[in-house]
């Protein structure tokens, strides 16, 4: 089923739904299970699979010069997601990126999902792989998620890059699409985003799942800011419980987002990180009890590979 289906009929319910990230390589599936286990019980909609582009490392060779390697840490998130469908009977969510990705490759890779009878989707442009400053496209692959959105709404007219292609049967994809509440990173104003992510929109995304948020407000002004500028979809907020001090740094740092003073100073009084890990949990709770109440579609939790604080949240709220 769609995401948007589940939004329809659970409506005025509240949605419970997760992302979880493919095992480093080498390690089992069953890992990915076991964080997927404690969390059945509050009947997830749909659990999204992120996606993990390459990344360059660099080897000491014999001759003491380096040697550039390309390596995936995180591969198979599309056979992750055809396992979560098969075991739980859950809608599994491919994440997709323009980055490392011709239109080539995209066009084949959601034949795949097609043909696994995946039909939901998040389009996303990536980020810079970690030794460059800016984002690079392949040659003849996307700049932006709305070009992607792009192609995805071509197939689902049963439009393919070979233009000649006789009989082709169109897909289904439901198309999610990602936004920044505060501003995605590199774009210049909040204006400026909103106007890329209406593209978004208008090439047919369905609905939007946002960066974590710790503070409520600036969701409901972000969703304010979208309806004013006529963006009518679904939003969904992301939400992550805090679970360790060094995070106060690392979040803002890695995410771009900004924590509350009332949060950072309630984890600024714990001793360790159990006591952390009571407070994110209290958080969360009483931001998804607050975003419920306020009507809001459905609710995203991070998991990042660990479930025991979503558990206790999820206890609580649904
Ligand atoms: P875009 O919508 O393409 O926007 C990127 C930037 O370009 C923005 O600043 C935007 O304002 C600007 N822009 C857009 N269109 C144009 C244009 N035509 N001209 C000029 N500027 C433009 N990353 C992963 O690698 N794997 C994942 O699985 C993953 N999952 C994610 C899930 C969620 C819910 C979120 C919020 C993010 C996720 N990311 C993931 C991170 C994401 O890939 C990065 O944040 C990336 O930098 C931007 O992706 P986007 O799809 O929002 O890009």
């Amino acid at each position: 089923m769609k995401v948007t289906e589940h939004i329809a009929k659970n409506k005025g319910k509240g949605v419970f739904s997760f992302e979880v990230l493919p095992p480093l390589k080498g390690q089992n599936i069953q890992s990915i299970f076991e964080s997927i286990d404690p969390l059945m019980e509050f009947d997830p909609k749909f659990i999204d699979v992120t996606y993990h582009r390459e990344e360059y490392i660099y080897k000491t060779q014999s001759n003491g010069l380096y040697k550039k390697h390309v390596v995936k840490k995180r591969p198979g998130t599309v056979g992750i997601c055809a396992a979560i469908q098969n075991k739980y009977k859950v809608d599994a969510i491919p994440h997709i990126l323009c980055g490392g990705f011709t239109k080539e490759d995209t066009e084949n890779f959601l034949i795949d999902l097609d043909f696994l009878g995946i039909d939901n989707v998040l389009a996303l442009r990536g980020d810079a792989v970690k030794t460059e400053t800016y984002f690079r496209a392949e040659p003849d692959g996307h700049h932006y998620a709305s070009e992607l959105i792009s192609q995805l709404s071509d197939m689902n007219k049963g439009k393919y890059l070979d233009e000649e292609l006789k009989n082709s049967s169109a897909t289904n994809f439901c198309i999610g699409t990602a936004a920044y509440p505060e501003k995605h990173m590199e774009a210049p104003s909040l204006e400026s985003d909103l106007n890329f992510l209406k593209k978004k929109i208008e090439n047919g995304a369905e609905y939007i799942i946002t960066q974590m948020v710790f503070d409520n407000q600036k969701f409901f002004d972000f969703v304010a800011r979208c309806r004013k500028g006529g963006i009518k979809v679904p939003i969904i907020p992301g939400l992550k419980p805090l679970s360790t001090k060094r995070q106060l740094n690392l979040i803002p740092h890695r995410f771009h987002v900004d924590l509350p003073d009332d949060l950072v100073n309630e984890v600024l009084k714990c001793k360790n990180n159990q006591a952390v890990k009571q407070v994110g949990v209290e958080w969360c709770i009483q931001q998804s009890q607050a975003l419920l109440k306020l009507g809001v579609p459905a609710l995203h939790y991070y998991t990042m590979g660990k479930s025991e604080n979503i558990k206790e949240i999820a206890k609580r709220v649904f």
